[in-house]
């Protein structure tokens, strides 16, 4: 017998998990195969960036996942030392959970992180989405199930599925989607490898890396007395560490270069590595341990090959410097998961997800390279071999470092990457205005077709108010702006002639007619703008066929709004 769903995704990590989220509020079942029979036990990033968090927001999730790992009040500071017990060179300070809530809710109207960046452990992540992908009924899932066989055919893919306790299944599917990691099986089957760069240059966090899960029974009560911190970042001339707080107890994942053999080290050495770190003897239970490779910039190819499509780390490796692994991947299946239902549900056109790598393979690119020159950043830090000692030369030593940790920001918190992704060039973004410059530290809000809908508050500072993202619909929304607006009919009856989903928002106050800058926003089901007029272009079923993927874009300048610019100002 063969089963059938509209997508496959082979892979139940943070990526798959979303995808499969995704694709259930809009509407489309999925299958979901994942090898091992539960989620990822050993920690590895902390990071869900602002736009990831906004991502969570749009499932309904990003309030209890801001439950997770540390408590609230926890500081997630960045503390630099030359060991747990010894000096302190510099803090970075990021304020606890608790404190960045606060700001969001009372931020002005137009303040654009809506979602502060979190930090939780992505093991706590993918135990949760686990329990989220369980009880929606349009997701089936086949954890312990290894996909071994994958073929398409114009219509559909064929998969071939493996249980551990050795049953076999066969899967058609209209869709593949790769979400199966850095050794990808789909990646592989379809051809396809990764080209960017591998090489080690420097000194920490390239190469051959060792996480661990380690457990310090009293560390807080102990070395740590007041100097709660998300990251220890540990500098002396005999060891560099990073000890992450993942429960703000006794766990903390440990991350150091490796040495250059294959094998993992004995326990007793790490457990010897992290006393020296910590400077007391405290007693140490390493739970587990994993070795990676730091400082890779690595991006597929191509994104996919006819149904078969690569997201998250099947499709691009990181370094984790600046944790932007995951949390570009879960971009990807934001912008993968809308036009998979457009195509699943008949509106979406034949060049719909032909887009998917047009419109994700560049930010990819721009995402790896800017982590791995963090990494360098990082890793070209000199460590003075005076660094820890109590003498004159030591205190100069630590003055000098110090007031060079404290700007190294960047790695920490940089909203222009996570916010800044755009689609410039790509077939379905309407415009012919030029985009924003890419700041990675800064993000710049505008509405020029291409980049993520700005930001806007719809009520009065308090903890509950509602964005403009809670009111967005599950397909495209057109967004008027002031009371001299053009009217939605012709947006409306255009869009049921093509059966696009498509609501609408009525906006009426001045900070909106500023930060979007024009009376007629569209705006896709990813929340990014596809277009922006002043008045409804002739062509407008012309218009909203080139935005879900119908067509190739003709030459008629119509849909632009280059000329229309008048009428607004
Ligand atoms: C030490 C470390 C720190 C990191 N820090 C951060 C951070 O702070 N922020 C961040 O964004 N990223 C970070 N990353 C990167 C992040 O962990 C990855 O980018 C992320 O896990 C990728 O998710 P994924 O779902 O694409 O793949 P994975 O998490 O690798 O999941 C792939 C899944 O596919 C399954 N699978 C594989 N083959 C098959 C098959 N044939 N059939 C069925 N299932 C299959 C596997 O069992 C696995 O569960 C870090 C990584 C490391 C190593």
């Amino acid at each position: 017998m063969i089963l059938q769903k509209p997508v496959a995704i082979v892979g139940g990590g943070p990526v798959g998990m979303v995808l499969a989220l995704l694709l259930d509020r809009l509407g489309v079942e999925t299958v979901v195969f994942n090898t091992e029979q539960t989620t990822n036990r050993r920690p590895r990033g902390s990071t869900h960036n602002s736009r990831t968090m906004e991502h969570y927001r749009m499932l309904g999730l990003s309030s209890k996942i801001r439950q997770l790992g540390l408590p609230l009040c926890h500081p997630r500071d960045v503390l630099y030392l030359t060991r747990l017990n010894g000096y302190e060179l510099a803090r970075i300070s990021m304020g606890s959970e608790r404190e960045r809530q606060q700001a969001a809710a009372t931020a002005g109207e137009t303040d654009q992180i809506v979602e502060p960046l979190l930090r939780a452990n992505q093991m706590y992540l993918e135990r949760f989405l686990f329990e989220q992908v369980g009880m929606r009924r349009g997701v089936t899932l086949r954890f312990g199930w290894q996909v071994n066989g994958l073929e398409q055919s114009a219509d559909c893919v064929t998969l071939r599925a493996e249980s551990d306790d050795g049953h076999a299944e066969q899967w058609a599917a209209g869709y593949v989607i790769g979400c199966d990691g850095g050794q990808s099986f789909v990646r592989r089957t379809l051809g396809i490898s990764y080209s960017g760069e591998t090489a080690q240059r420097s000194a920490f966090m390239t190469g051959r890396m060792i996480s661990a899960h380690v457990r310090v029974q009293g560390l807080y009560a102990s070395a740590l007395r007041g100097r709660e911190a998300w990251l220890y970042n540990i500098l002396n001339p005999k060891l560099r560490m990073l000890l992450f707080s993942l429960d703000g107890k006794a766990d903390f994942l440990m991350m150091m270069n490796a040495a250059a053999d294959t094998s993992l080290p004995e326990n007793a050495q790490l457990t010897e590595y992290l006393r020296v770190a910590i400077g007391v003897n405290v007693p140490v239970t390493i739970v587990g341990q994993q070795i990676w490779n730091g400082g890779v910039a690595l991006v597929a190819n191509s994104f996919g090959r006819g149904r078969i499509f690569l997201a998250g780390d099947s499709a691009h490796l990181f370094s984790p410097t600046g944790g932007l692994g995951m949390n570009t991947g879960i971009d990807d299946a934001a912008n993968l998961a809308w036009k998979l239902a457009a195509s699943v549900q008949g509106w979406g056109g034949e060049n719909l997800l032909r887009t998917y790598e047009i419109e994700r393979r560049p930010v990819a690119v721009r995402n790896t390279v800017a982590a791995r020159s963090l990494t360098h950043r990082l890793g070209d830090i000199g460590i003075p071999n005076e660094l820890d000692d109590s003498t004159e030369e030591g205190v100069a030593a630590r003055i000098n470092l110090g007031g060079l940790l404290q700007k190294f920001t960047g790695q920490f918190s940089a909203p222009g990457i996570e916010l800044g992704a755009r689609y410039d060039g790509s077939p379905i973004i309407l415009s012919h205005d030029p985009p924003p410059s890419d700041d990675p530290v800064n993000y710049n809000p505008s509405s020029v077709p291409g980049g993520r809908l700005p930001h806007l508050w719809m009520g009065p500072p308090n903890p509950g108010r509602c964005s403009i993202f809670d009111r967005l619909g599950r397909g495209f929304t057109l967004i008027r702006i002031g009371d001299i607006a053009p009217s939605a009919a012709a947006f409306q009856a255009a869009s049921r002639t093509l059966r696009m989903p498509m609501e609408v928002i009525n906006l009426s106050k001045v900070p909106a007619f500023d930060l979007y800058q024009r009376r007629l926003i569209l705006v896709r089901p990813d929340q990014h703008i596809a277009w922006r007029g002043d008045a409804v272009p002739d062509d407008l079923q012309g218009l909203l066929s080139a935005v879900a993927g119908c067509e190739r874009i003709s030459k008629s300048p119509s849909w632009f709004d280059g000329d229309s610019k008048s009428v607004c100002t």
